[in-house]
Protein backbone atom coordinates (compact mmCIF):
# COMPACT_ATOMS: atom_id res chain seq x y z
CA UNK A 1 0.00 0.00 0.00
CA UNK A 2 1.03 3.30 -0.80
CA UNK A 3 1.82 5.76 1.80
CA UNK A 4 0.28 8.78 1.32
CA UNK A 5 0.45 10.28 4.72
CA UNK A 6 2.87 13.32 4.85
CA UNK A 7 5.92 13.60 7.43
CA UNK A 8 5.96 16.24 10.08
CA UNK A 9 8.84 17.69 8.27
CA UNK A 10 7.12 17.41 4.69
CA UNK A 11 4.58 19.54 5.56
CA UNK A 12 6.90 22.11 7.55
CA UNK A 13 8.91 21.88 4.53
CA UNK A 14 5.13 22.62 2.41
CA UNK A 15 4.85 25.11 5.21
CA UNK A 16 7.99 27.22 5.47
CA UNK A 17 9.46 27.06 1.39
CA UNK A 18 8.66 29.42 -1.56
CA UNK A 19 8.03 27.06 -4.27
CA UNK A 20 6.09 28.71 -7.49
CA UNK A 21 3.85 25.79 -9.27
CA UNK A 22 2.98 24.79 -12.99
CA UNK A 23 -0.42 26.00 -13.78
CA UNK A 24 -1.42 23.25 -16.10
CA UNK A 25 -1.00 20.63 -12.70
CA UNK A 26 -2.93 23.01 -10.37
CA UNK A 27 -5.98 24.08 -12.43
CA UNK A 28 -9.05 22.61 -13.58
CA UNK A 29 -10.65 21.81 -16.75
CA UNK A 30 -13.22 24.97 -16.89
CA UNK A 31 -9.94 27.10 -16.08
CA UNK A 32 -7.90 25.41 -18.53
CA UNK A 33 -10.54 25.98 -21.28
CA UNK A 34 -10.83 30.18 -20.17
CA UNK A 35 -7.13 29.62 -20.46
CA UNK A 36 -7.36 28.36 -24.06
CA UNK A 37 -10.01 31.20 -25.12
CA UNK A 38 -8.19 33.55 -24.02
CA UNK A 39 -5.24 32.61 -26.10
CA UNK A 40 -7.33 32.59 -29.13
CA UNK A 41 -8.56 36.12 -28.93
CA UNK A 42 -4.84 37.14 -27.99
CA UNK A 43 -3.68 35.47 -31.38
CA UNK A 44 -6.58 37.47 -33.19
CA UNK A 45 -4.85 40.28 -31.50
CA UNK A 46 -1.49 39.94 -32.45
CA UNK A 47 -1.95 39.44 -35.93
CA UNK A 48 -3.42 42.49 -36.37
CA UNK A 49 -1.50 44.59 -34.31
CA UNK A 50 1.96 44.83 -35.85
CA UNK A 51 2.73 48.39 -35.42
CA UNK A 52 2.18 50.71 -32.53
CA UNK A 53 -0.19 52.69 -34.84
CA UNK A 54 -1.92 48.99 -35.45
CA UNK A 55 -1.75 48.65 -31.42
CA UNK A 56 -3.28 51.95 -30.87
CA UNK A 57 -6.08 52.08 -33.64
CA UNK A 58 -7.34 48.24 -32.31
CA UNK A 59 -7.27 49.55 -28.38
CA UNK A 60 -9.40 52.21 -29.79
CA UNK A 61 -12.07 50.46 -31.97
CA UNK A 62 -12.72 47.71 -28.84
CA UNK A 63 -12.50 50.57 -26.51
CA UNK A 64 -15.42 52.52 -28.58
CA UNK A 65 -17.66 49.48 -29.13
CA UNK A 66 -17.52 49.15 -25.19
CA UNK A 67 -18.62 52.67 -24.57
CA UNK A 68 -15.45 54.70 -24.17
CA UNK A 69 -15.16 58.33 -25.12
CA UNK A 70 -12.65 61.04 -25.94
CA UNK A 71 -11.66 62.19 -22.40
CA UNK A 72 -10.96 65.48 -24.49
CA UNK A 73 -14.62 65.85 -25.50
CA UNK A 74 -16.12 65.40 -22.36
CA UNK A 75 -17.02 68.51 -19.97
CA UNK A 76 -17.27 66.53 -16.73
CA UNK A 77 -16.30 63.08 -15.90
CA UNK A 78 -18.09 61.41 -13.25
CA UNK A 79 -17.49 58.05 -11.38
CA UNK A 80 -17.86 54.69 -13.87
CA UNK A 81 -17.30 57.12 -17.24
CA UNK A 82 -15.29 55.56 -19.41
CA UNK A 83 -12.59 57.73 -21.43
CA UNK A 84 -9.64 57.77 -23.88
CA UNK A 85 -7.24 60.11 -24.81
CA UNK A 86 -4.49 59.43 -28.07
CA UNK A 87 -1.40 60.65 -28.52
CA UNK A 88 0.21 61.08 -31.85
CA UNK A 89 -1.66 57.98 -32.96
CA UNK A 90 1.23 55.89 -30.81
CA UNK A 91 -0.11 56.25 -27.03
CA UNK A 92 -3.29 55.75 -25.69
CA UNK A 93 -4.27 56.13 -22.29
CA UNK A 94 -8.56 54.27 -21.42
CA UNK A 95 -9.58 55.19 -17.88
CA UNK A 96 -12.59 53.93 -15.56
CA UNK A 97 -13.14 56.75 -13.45
CA UNK A 98 -13.98 55.32 -10.16
CA UNK A 99 -14.12 57.43 -6.90
CA UNK A 100 -11.69 59.86 -5.00
CA UNK A 101 -8.95 60.24 -7.49
CA UNK A 102 -6.89 62.85 -5.68
CA UNK A 103 -7.68 60.97 -2.20
CA UNK A 104 -6.82 57.40 -3.76
CA UNK A 105 -4.83 58.31 -6.32
CA UNK A 106 -5.21 55.56 -9.57
CA UNK A 107 -4.21 52.20 -10.36
CA UNK A 108 -2.20 52.34 -13.51
CA UNK A 109 -1.37 49.68 -15.59
CA UNK A 110 1.28 50.54 -18.33
CA UNK A 111 2.41 48.61 -21.05
CA UNK A 112 4.69 49.37 -24.47
CA UNK A 113 3.22 48.72 -27.90
CA UNK A 114 6.14 49.33 -29.93
CA UNK A 115 8.65 45.77 -30.68
CA UNK A 116 12.09 45.33 -31.93
CA UNK A 117 11.98 45.80 -36.19
CA UNK A 118 13.79 47.03 -39.25
CA UNK A 119 12.37 50.74 -40.06
CA UNK A 120 12.71 52.25 -43.46
CA UNK A 121 15.54 54.91 -43.64
CA UNK A 122 14.58 58.42 -45.03
CA UNK A 123 16.17 57.45 -48.25
CA UNK A 124 15.25 54.13 -48.16
CA UNK A 125 15.58 53.11 -52.29
CA UNK A 126 18.68 52.20 -54.25
CA UNK A 127 19.26 49.95 -56.69
CA UNK A 128 22.24 47.39 -56.82
CA UNK A 129 22.96 44.72 -59.84
CA UNK A 130 19.84 45.26 -60.87
CA UNK A 131 17.83 44.91 -57.94
CA UNK A 132 16.15 46.99 -56.06
CA UNK A 133 16.60 47.35 -52.35
CA UNK A 134 15.23 49.25 -49.67
CA UNK A 135 17.90 49.90 -46.92
CA UNK A 136 16.86 49.71 -43.26
CA UNK A 137 17.21 50.90 -39.56
CA UNK A 138 16.74 48.74 -36.79
CA UNK A 139 14.96 49.46 -34.07
CA UNK A 140 15.83 48.20 -30.43
CA UNK A 141 17.58 45.26 -29.51
CA UNK A 142 17.71 42.60 -32.23
CA UNK A 143 20.05 39.87 -33.15
CA UNK A 144 20.49 40.58 -36.72
CA UNK A 145 21.19 37.42 -37.96
CA UNK A 146 17.55 36.58 -37.03
CA UNK A 147 15.94 38.46 -39.38
CA UNK A 148 17.27 37.56 -42.88
CA UNK A 149 15.49 34.65 -45.06
CA UNK A 150 12.21 35.02 -43.11
CA UNK A 151 9.14 37.09 -44.77
CA UNK A 152 8.45 40.95 -43.68
CA UNK A 153 5.66 42.74 -44.48
CA UNK A 154 6.08 46.70 -44.50
CA UNK A 155 3.41 48.58 -42.69
CA UNK A 156 3.26 52.41 -41.79
CA UNK A 157 2.43 55.89 -43.42
CA UNK A 158 3.80 58.16 -45.74
CA UNK A 159 3.24 61.78 -45.23
CA UNK A 160 2.75 63.51 -48.71
CA UNK A 161 2.15 67.06 -49.83
CA UNK A 162 -0.98 66.67 -48.95
CA UNK A 163 -2.12 63.67 -47.15
CA UNK A 164 -1.28 60.33 -45.36
CA UNK A 165 -0.82 57.61 -46.89
CA UNK A 166 -1.42 54.29 -44.85
CA UNK A 167 1.14 51.61 -46.44
CA UNK A 168 0.61 47.98 -45.58
CA UNK A 169 2.20 45.28 -47.87
CA UNK A 170 2.76 41.65 -47.10
CA UNK A 171 0.09 40.93 -44.40
CA UNK A 172 -2.72 39.65 -46.36
CA UNK A 173 -2.40 36.13 -47.49
CA UNK A 174 -1.96 36.60 -51.41
CA UNK A 175 0.39 39.67 -51.17
CA UNK A 176 3.97 39.79 -51.76
CA UNK A 177 6.68 39.80 -48.93
CA UNK A 178 10.09 41.15 -48.47
CA UNK A 179 13.19 39.48 -47.53
CA UNK A 180 16.80 40.20 -46.53
CA UNK A 181 18.97 38.00 -48.25
CA UNK A 182 21.40 35.48 -46.40
CA UNK A 183 24.71 33.85 -47.81
CA UNK A 184 25.01 30.95 -48.78
CA UNK A 185 27.04 28.45 -46.62
CA UNK A 186 29.30 27.57 -48.99
CA UNK A 187 30.54 31.24 -49.73
CA UNK A 188 30.15 32.11 -45.90
CA UNK A 189 33.39 30.26 -44.26
CA UNK A 190 35.04 33.91 -44.31
CA UNK A 191 32.80 36.68 -44.54
CA UNK A 192 30.76 35.43 -42.35
CA UNK A 193 32.57 32.53 -40.52
CA UNK A 194 35.51 33.70 -38.52
CA UNK A 195 33.12 36.77 -36.97
CA UNK A 196 31.33 36.75 -34.28
CA UNK A 197 27.52 36.33 -34.57
CA UNK A 198 26.90 40.22 -34.07
CA UNK A 199 29.32 41.32 -36.48
CA UNK A 200 28.72 38.81 -39.50
CA UNK A 201 25.60 41.01 -40.64
CA UNK A 202 26.43 44.73 -40.63
CA UNK A 203 23.44 47.05 -39.87
CA UNK A 204 24.02 48.78 -43.38
CA UNK A 205 23.67 45.57 -45.22
CA UNK A 206 20.13 44.73 -43.82
CA UNK A 207 18.23 45.27 -47.11
CA UNK A 208 15.03 44.33 -48.17
CA UNK A 209 14.40 43.01 -51.73
CA UNK A 210 11.73 44.80 -53.34
CA UNK A 211 12.04 44.23 -57.35
CA UNK A 212 13.61 43.08 -59.99
CA UNK A 213 11.58 44.01 -62.96
CA UNK A 214 13.67 47.45 -65.01
CA UNK A 215 11.42 49.45 -67.09
CA UNK A 216 11.82 49.10 -71.29
CA UNK A 217 14.38 52.71 -71.82
CA UNK A 218 18.31 52.24 -72.21
CA UNK A 219 18.65 56.42 -71.36
CA UNK A 220 17.02 55.40 -67.55
CA UNK A 221 19.75 54.78 -65.24
CA UNK A 222 18.31 52.47 -62.29
CA UNK A 223 15.45 51.17 -64.25
CA UNK A 224 14.50 48.77 -61.39
CA UNK A 225 14.65 51.61 -59.18
CA UNK A 226 12.15 53.36 -61.32
CA UNK A 227 9.87 50.65 -61.50
CA UNK A 228 9.72 50.01 -57.90
CA UNK A 229 8.80 53.94 -57.79
CA UNK A 230 6.30 54.08 -60.72
CA UNK A 231 4.27 51.28 -58.53
CA UNK A 232 4.48 53.24 -55.53
CA UNK A 233 3.07 55.92 -57.50
CA UNK A 234 0.23 54.10 -59.01
CA UNK A 235 -0.61 52.51 -56.16
CA UNK A 236 -0.04 55.31 -53.10
CA UNK A 237 0.29 58.33 -55.56
CA UNK A 238 3.73 58.79 -53.34
CA UNK A 239 7.11 60.19 -55.14
CA UNK A 240 10.36 59.26 -53.43
CA UNK A 241 10.70 62.77 -51.59
CA UNK A 242 7.59 61.58 -49.43
CA UNK A 243 9.49 58.51 -47.83
CA UNK A 244 11.61 61.19 -46.49
CA UNK A 245 8.30 62.22 -44.44
CA UNK A 246 7.27 58.45 -43.66
CA UNK A 247 7.35 56.00 -41.10
CA UNK A 248 7.80 52.27 -42.39
CA UNK A 249 8.49 49.35 -40.59
CA UNK A 250 9.44 45.95 -41.76
CA UNK A 251 7.91 43.63 -39.62
CA UNK A 252 7.58 39.35 -39.69
CA UNK A 253 4.86 38.20 -41.74
CA UNK A 254 4.06 35.54 -39.67
CA UNK A 255 1.05 34.59 -38.16
CA UNK A 256 0.94 33.74 -34.56
CA UNK A 257 -0.05 30.09 -33.79
CA UNK A 258 0.40 27.63 -31.46
CA UNK A 259 3.61 25.76 -30.46
CA UNK A 260 4.09 22.19 -28.99
CA UNK A 261 1.87 19.45 -29.27
CA UNK A 262 0.45 20.18 -26.23
CA UNK A 263 -0.58 24.07 -27.81
CA UNK A 264 0.60 25.07 -24.40
CA UNK A 265 3.17 27.67 -25.65
CA UNK A 266 1.84 30.51 -28.69
CA UNK A 267 4.46 31.78 -31.03
CA UNK A 268 4.42 34.96 -32.64
CA UNK A 269 5.74 38.27 -33.43
CA UNK A 270 5.49 40.81 -31.03
CA UNK A 271 4.87 39.69 -27.74
CA UNK A 272 7.57 41.92 -26.51
CA UNK A 273 4.85 43.67 -25.08
CA UNK A 274 1.29 44.06 -26.95
CA UNK A 275 0.76 40.64 -25.05
CA UNK A 276 1.07 42.74 -21.61
CA UNK A 277 -0.95 45.76 -23.56
CA UNK A 278 -3.40 43.22 -24.49
CA UNK A 279 -3.81 41.83 -20.98
CA UNK A 280 -3.74 45.67 -19.54
CA UNK A 281 -6.25 46.61 -21.70
CA UNK A 282 -8.88 43.57 -21.71
CA UNK A 283 -8.72 43.49 -17.82
CA UNK A 284 -9.66 47.37 -17.84
CA UNK A 285 -12.63 46.27 -19.75
CA UNK A 286 -13.95 43.87 -17.79
CA UNK A 287 -12.97 45.66 -14.61
CA UNK A 288 -16.00 45.71 -12.24
CA UNK A 289 -16.16 49.63 -10.95
CA UNK A 290 -17.91 48.01 -7.35
CA UNK A 291 -15.28 45.73 -5.58
CA UNK A 292 -18.06 43.49 -4.21
CA UNK A 293 -15.97 41.65 -1.59
CA UNK A 294 -15.09 44.87 0.37
CA UNK A 295 -18.64 46.72 -0.61
CA UNK A 296 -16.53 49.64 -2.39
CA UNK A 297 -16.29 51.29 -5.21
CA UNK A 298 -12.85 50.88 -6.96
CA UNK A 299 -10.56 53.78 -7.53
CA UNK A 300 -9.83 55.30 -10.94
CA UNK A 301 -8.25 52.41 -13.16
CA UNK A 302 -6.09 53.25 -16.03
CA UNK A 303 -4.83 51.60 -18.84
CA UNK A 304 -1.93 53.42 -20.59
CA UNK A 305 0.35 51.93 -23.13
CA UNK A 306 3.40 53.86 -24.20
CA UNK A 307 5.91 53.99 -27.31
CA UNK A 308 9.37 54.27 -27.64
CA UNK A 309 10.92 51.50 -24.93
CA UNK A 310 12.53 49.45 -26.77
CA UNK A 311 14.89 52.39 -27.63
CA UNK A 312 15.28 53.93 -24.21
CA UNK A 313 11.90 55.82 -23.71
CA UNK A 314 12.89 58.85 -25.33
CA UNK A 315 10.48 61.87 -27.29
CA UNK A 316 6.40 62.25 -27.00
CA UNK A 317 5.30 59.38 -27.24
CA UNK A 318 7.63 57.48 -25.11
CA UNK A 319 6.48 57.07 -20.95
CA UNK A 320 8.67 59.95 -20.26
CA UNK A 321 6.75 62.41 -21.55
CA UNK A 322 4.56 64.53 -19.86
CA UNK A 323 1.42 63.54 -22.12
CA UNK A 324 -0.07 60.92 -19.03
CA UNK A 325 0.69 63.88 -16.37
CA UNK A 326 -1.59 66.05 -18.64
CA UNK A 327 -4.16 63.16 -19.27
CA UNK A 328 -4.61 62.85 -15.51
CA UNK A 329 -4.52 67.01 -15.15
CA UNK A 330 -7.36 66.62 -17.83
CA UNK A 331 -9.38 63.80 -15.80
CA UNK A 332 -8.76 65.70 -12.95
CA UNK A 333 -10.70 68.87 -13.78
CA UNK A 334 -13.26 67.70 -15.22
CA UNK A 335 -13.86 65.15 -12.30
CA UNK A 336 -12.95 67.35 -9.17
CA UNK A 337 -13.74 70.92 -10.73
CA UNK A 338 -10.18 72.16 -10.56
CA UNK A 339 -6.39 70.86 -10.71
CA UNK A 340 -3.71 72.84 -9.39
CA UNK A 341 -0.41 71.36 -10.23
CA UNK A 342 -0.34 70.83 -6.14
CA UNK A 343 -3.22 68.06 -6.03
CA UNK A 344 -2.51 66.77 -9.66
CA UNK A 345 1.15 65.95 -8.02
CA UNK A 346 -0.44 64.45 -4.89
CA UNK A 347 -2.41 62.18 -7.33
CA UNK A 348 0.54 60.58 -9.22
CA UNK A 349 2.19 60.32 -5.76
CA UNK A 350 -0.88 57.86 -4.56
CA UNK A 351 -1.27 56.41 -7.88
CA UNK A 352 0.18 52.88 -7.89
CA UNK A 353 1.63 51.63 -11.42
CA UNK A 354 2.34 48.10 -12.50
CA UNK A 355 4.79 48.42 -15.37
CA UNK A 356 3.37 45.43 -17.06
CA UNK A 357 6.13 44.50 -19.21
CA UNK A 358 7.41 40.22 -20.07
CA UNK A 359 10.56 39.14 -18.71
CA UNK A 360 13.01 36.47 -19.66
CA UNK A 361 11.84 32.72 -19.31
CA UNK A 362 14.39 29.87 -18.59
CA UNK A 363 14.89 28.63 -22.08
CA UNK A 364 16.24 25.37 -21.33
CA UNK A 365 19.40 25.16 -23.90
CA UNK A 366 20.53 28.73 -21.86
CA UNK A 367 20.25 27.70 -18.57
CA UNK A 368 23.44 29.21 -17.41
CA UNK A 369 22.49 32.73 -18.02
CA UNK A 370 20.01 32.37 -15.01
CA UNK A 371 20.25 32.11 -11.40
CA UNK A 372 17.14 29.44 -11.59
CA UNK A 373 15.89 30.31 -8.10
CA UNK A 374 15.56 33.96 -9.24
CA UNK A 375 14.20 33.15 -12.72
CA UNK A 376 11.51 33.06 -14.11
CA UNK A 377 9.65 29.62 -15.20
CA UNK A 378 7.26 29.13 -17.98
CA UNK A 379 3.57 28.08 -17.03
CA UNK A 380 4.59 29.31 -13.50
CA UNK A 381 2.46 32.57 -13.66
CA UNK A 382 2.80 36.33 -13.63
CA UNK A 383 6.47 37.48 -12.61
CA UNK A 384 7.07 39.51 -10.05
CA UNK A 385 10.25 41.82 -10.80
CA UNK A 386 11.20 43.80 -7.77
CA UNK A 387 14.23 45.17 -10.02
CA UNK A 388 15.88 45.46 -13.50
CA UNK A 389 18.41 46.84 -14.44
CA UNK A 390 22.37 45.68 -14.75
CA UNK A 391 25.50 44.97 -12.80
CA UNK A 392 24.90 46.84 -9.39
CA UNK A 393 21.15 47.32 -9.60
CA UNK A 394 21.91 50.32 -12.21
CA UNK A 395 19.00 52.06 -13.95
CA UNK A 396 16.96 50.01 -11.35
CA UNK A 397 13.36 51.22 -10.26
CA UNK A 398 13.94 48.85 -6.98
CA UNK A 399 10.40 48.55 -5.68
CA UNK A 400 10.34 48.98 -2.00
CA UNK A 401 9.46 46.01 0.08
CA UNK A 402 6.04 47.42 1.19
CA UNK A 403 5.25 47.10 -2.24
CA UNK A 404 6.04 44.36 -3.48
CA UNK A 405 4.41 42.66 -0.49
CA UNK A 406 1.30 44.65 -0.98
CA UNK A 407 1.04 42.84 -4.68
CA UNK A 408 2.25 39.44 -4.14
CA UNK A 409 -0.29 39.44 -0.96
CA UNK A 410 -3.12 40.82 -3.63
CA UNK A 411 -2.47 37.97 -5.57
CA UNK A 412 -2.00 35.71 -3.01
CA UNK A 413 -5.91 36.33 -1.88
CA UNK A 414 -6.76 36.30 -5.39
CA UNK A 415 -6.25 33.10 -6.84
CA UNK A 416 -3.82 34.39 -8.97
CA UNK A 417 -0.30 32.28 -9.92
CA UNK A 418 2.62 34.48 -9.64
CA UNK A 419 6.01 33.55 -9.24
CA UNK A 420 9.40 36.20 -8.87
CA UNK A 421 11.95 36.03 -11.55
CA UNK A 422 14.51 38.72 -11.98
CA UNK A 423 16.36 39.56 -15.50
CA UNK A 424 19.15 36.71 -15.51
CA UNK A 425 22.74 36.40 -13.25
CA UNK A 426 24.21 39.54 -11.98
CA UNK A 427 27.44 40.03 -14.12
CA UNK A 428 25.46 38.61 -17.50
CA UNK A 429 23.71 41.45 -19.14
CA UNK A 430 20.42 43.05 -18.07
CA UNK A 431 18.06 45.31 -19.30
CA UNK A 432 15.24 47.84 -18.32
CA UNK A 433 11.20 48.61 -18.55
CA UNK A 434 9.53 51.99 -18.21
CA UNK A 435 9.32 51.25 -14.59
CA UNK A 436 11.97 53.70 -13.38
CA UNK A 437 10.25 56.43 -15.84
CA UNK A 438 7.04 56.55 -13.86
CA UNK A 439 8.04 56.54 -10.77
CA UNK A 440 9.44 59.84 -11.82
CA UNK A 441 6.06 61.23 -10.38
CA UNK A 442 6.67 59.30 -6.77
CA UNK A 443 3.83 56.68 -7.89
CA UNK A 444 4.76 53.49 -6.13
CA UNK A 445 6.08 51.01 -9.47
CA UNK A 446 6.48 47.70 -9.55
CA UNK A 447 7.28 45.23 -12.91
CA UNK A 448 4.61 42.68 -13.28
CA UNK A 449 4.69 40.39 -16.72
CA UNK A 450 4.83 37.39 -18.64
CA UNK A 451 7.87 35.62 -19.19
CA UNK A 452 9.34 35.00 -22.88
CA UNK A 453 11.49 32.73 -23.98
CA UNK A 454 13.42 33.73 -27.72
CA UNK A 455 12.86 37.78 -26.29
CA UNK A 456 13.76 40.06 -29.62
CA UNK A 457 13.30 37.44 -31.93
CA UNK A 458 10.76 37.66 -34.99
CA UNK A 459 8.72 34.47 -33.19
CA UNK A 460 9.09 34.84 -29.85
CA UNK A 461 7.55 32.40 -27.43
CA UNK A 462 5.07 32.50 -24.67
CA UNK A 463 2.67 30.00 -22.30
CA UNK A 464 -1.32 30.54 -22.38
CA UNK A 465 -0.91 29.83 -18.92
CA UNK A 466 0.95 33.11 -17.68
CA UNK A 467 -0.93 35.41 -20.71
CA UNK A 468 -4.34 34.31 -18.50
CA UNK A 469 -2.87 35.06 -15.92
CA UNK A 470 -1.28 38.12 -16.50
CA UNK A 471 -4.73 39.09 -17.52
CA UNK A 472 -6.37 38.20 -14.16
CA UNK A 473 -3.40 39.59 -12.30
CA UNK A 474 -3.84 43.01 -13.89
CA UNK A 475 -7.95 42.99 -13.25
CA UNK A 476 -7.56 42.07 -9.56
CA UNK A 477 -5.04 45.25 -9.48
CA UNK A 478 -7.53 47.29 -11.46
CA UNK A 479 -10.36 46.16 -9.24
CA UNK A 480 -8.57 45.74 -5.49
CA UNK A 481 -5.04 46.81 -5.74
MN1 LIG B 1 9.31 45.12 -23.15
MN1 LIG C 1 11.91 44.55 -25.20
Amino acid sequence: MAEDKKSELQKREEELFYKSKNIWEEVEDDTIKAIKTYGEKYKIFLEKAKSERLTVRWIMEEAKKRGYSDLNKAEVVKEGDLLYAVNRNKNIVLIRAGSGLSERGANFVVAHADAPRLDMKQVPLMEDTEIALFKTHYYGGIKKYQWLNIPLAITGVVVTRDKTVEVEIGVKEDDPVFVIPDLLPHLARKVQGEKKSGEFIEGENLNLLVGNVPVKDDKVKEKVKLAVLMELNSRYGIIEEDLVSAELQAVPALKPRDVGIDRSFIGGYGHDDRVSTYGAVTALFDAALFDAENKKSSGTAVAYIVDKEEIGSDGPTSVRSLFIYNTIGMLLEKMEGSASTALLRRTMERSTCISADVNAGINPMYKAVHDEKNAAKMAHGIVITKYTGSGGKYMANDADAELVGRIRNLFNANGIYWQYGGMGKIDEGGGGTIAKHFAFYNTSVIDCGVPVIGMHSPYEIISKADLYYSYRAYLVFYEKG
